[in-house]
């Protein structure tokens, strides 16, 4: 390896000649190969310098954005951009803003927004760049420099810092309070409403995605609430469209028991939802917010609207999702829902072909997470292979980097998150780990 380390005097290669040196081994551009010859002439001996060098140019590699295979058994794994997806689209232009009735400027949100309207029962939609966004936008939008009435059970922080009073703030509304941690009831909301001094214009009502309280706790339902002189809007989270799933043959999950679902808020008399695209909805980074369609109009009409808009590529790939939940296909076109939907008989009988395959491992029980805060607590029965040991540098740093679990010593690979096609991969990993 220290083809061009030191010249015979004992000094250090030009940073020229070690990145051309680097060019060898590593397919990165001359600039970030530069960069890294510089960063390893600057911090190493002579005689370490190449290796210290090809050490930065790997590591830089490594760093990159790629796809990986997930064997953690999170389905919406945060880490891992949540929902997988699968876009495509050519370098095409399309009618993101034209109408093709009318050959005039159009609206990207229309058709889009008409198909997520349908899904979830709502007068209108539309997509923002996510649920933070979605949020921020509707208190910004409806609460306008009033006060929003959150209950202290729900002015949560959910993950990557996320909080409630702080998005409040941001929106330029004044957060009021009710009633306490672990109860609320429609008469603590009332007071607040009825109290001089406060100018109420919204309920916000949070779904607590990513934990669970549990013990004397009382939360009031949408349908009370709906009976409150001002609007409710409700933060579900996690965007489960419809609990009956229709897409699954209106058989309901186990899992999803206790998910608030879209159709049904708003049915309970909810003004406004609001979700993630990119959670159980199975999409890619978006928000959603559907409901009533004067709301949803001055949302859309708020100059922050401009800011938190998607671009083309959520927009087709919402779309196409709309479409695959009303022509009832997610279970064989939408990741997420092959993922969820698999039965553990069929994980375990390709888990036991990949150990024949392989010649290592043993078949094991485990149990998927919906992940992403989605569903907190719920489990989806699993099946993989575990093999003895902790392997996981070591399958990260593979071609295309397989992300598994480690529990107690052993490494598990969880096949409910791992396309079938890509069981072959696992093969070739395991073989690969025993030799
Ligand atoms: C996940 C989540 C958010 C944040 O959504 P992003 O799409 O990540 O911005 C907000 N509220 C709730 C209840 C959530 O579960």
């Amino acid at each position: 390896m220290n083809r061009v380390s030191v010249d015979t005097a004992g000094r250090p290669p030009s940073v020229d000649a070690l990145a051309r040196e680097l060019a060898n081994r590593h397919s990165l551009p001359h600039a970030i190969l530069v960069d890294c010859a510089r960063r390893a002439i600057a911090n190493s001996s002579a005689q370490q310098v190449t290796q210290r060098a090809d050490q930065l140019a790997t590591e830089f590699a490594q760093s990159l954005l790629r796809e990986v295979v997930n064997a953690t058994g999170v389905l919406l794994h945060t880490n891992l951009g949540r929902a997988p997806i699968e876009i495509h689209t050519s370098d095409r232009a399309a009618n993101l803003e034209l109408n093709m009735l009318t050959g005039e400027r159009g609206s990207r949100q229309e058709t889009v927004g008409k198909l997520l309207a349908l899904l979830c029962g709502a007068e209108s939609a539309i997509v923002v760049n996510n649920n933070a966004a979605a949020v921020l936008l509707v208190v910004a939008a409806l609460a306008n420099a009033r006060d929003v009435a959150v209950s202290r059970g729900e002015s949560v922080e959910i993950g990557g810092n996320f909080r409630i009073p702080e998005v409040t703030e941001q929106s330029g509304a004044r957060l009021v309070d009710v009633g306490t941690t672990n109860r609320t009831r429609l008469r603590d909301y009332k007071k607040a409403i009825d109290k001089r001094g406060n100018d109420i214009a919204l309920v916000l009502k949070v779904h607590p995605s990513n934990y669970r309280v549990s013990g004397f706790v009382e939360d009031t339902p949408m349908r009370e609430l709906a009976t409150l002189p001002v609007p409710v809007v409700a933060d579900i989270g996690s965007g489960l469209v419809d609990n009956t799933c229709p897409w699954l043959e209106g058989r309901t999950p186990a899992w999803l028991a206790n998910e608030p679902a879209a159709r049904q808020t708003l049915s309970d008399g909810a003004a406004l939802v609001m979700f993630s695209g990119d959670k159980l909805f199975g999409g890619p980074q978006c928000g959603v917010i559907a409901g009533r369609a004067d709301l949803v109009d001055a949302c859309a009409q708020h100059p922050l609207a401009r800011a938190l808009r998607p671009g083309s590529l959520t927009m087709i790939a919402m779309q196409s999702l709309a479409l695959s939940y009303l022509g009832r296909t997610v279970t064989t076109d939408v990741a997420f829902w092959k993922m969820a939907n698999i039965s553990v008989s069929e994980l375990q009988l390709r888990a036991e072909k990949i150990i024949r395959a392989a010649q290592v491992g043993d078949v094991c029980s485990l149990d998927s997470i919906p992940g992403a805060g989605s569903a907190p607590g719920a489990t989806i029965a699993s099946a993989g292979v575990v093999i003895a040991g902790d392997h996981l540098t070591k399958l990260r740093n593979r071609e295309l980097p397989i992300i598994a679990r480690v529990k107690d010593s052993k490494t598990y690979f969880d096949l409910r998150t791992v396309r079938s096609e890509d069981d072959h991969l696992l093969i070739d990993a395991l073989r690969n780990l025993v030799e």
